[in-house]
């Protein structure tokens, strides 16, 4: 299965696709979690591990 990484666009292989797992971008390094889509599609948000406030 292949997700998009939101930061660089790259392309993230993974075998099994979990929601709530956190996948680690290749190109550049970011920590990427696994979300479900109201489509009912998987897609990958950046995880923010650093207590970066997001506001909303
Ligand atoms: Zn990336």
């Amino acid at each position: 299965m292949k997700l998009k990484c939101p930061e660089c666009d790259g392309d993230i292989e993974t075998k099994e696709v979990i929601e709530g797992e956190i996948l680690n971008c290749n190109d550049c390094g970011a920590e990427l979690e696994v979300t479900k889509s109201k489509k009912g599609t998987f897609e990958l948000k950046v995880a923010e591990s650093e207590g970066e406030d997001w506001g909303e």
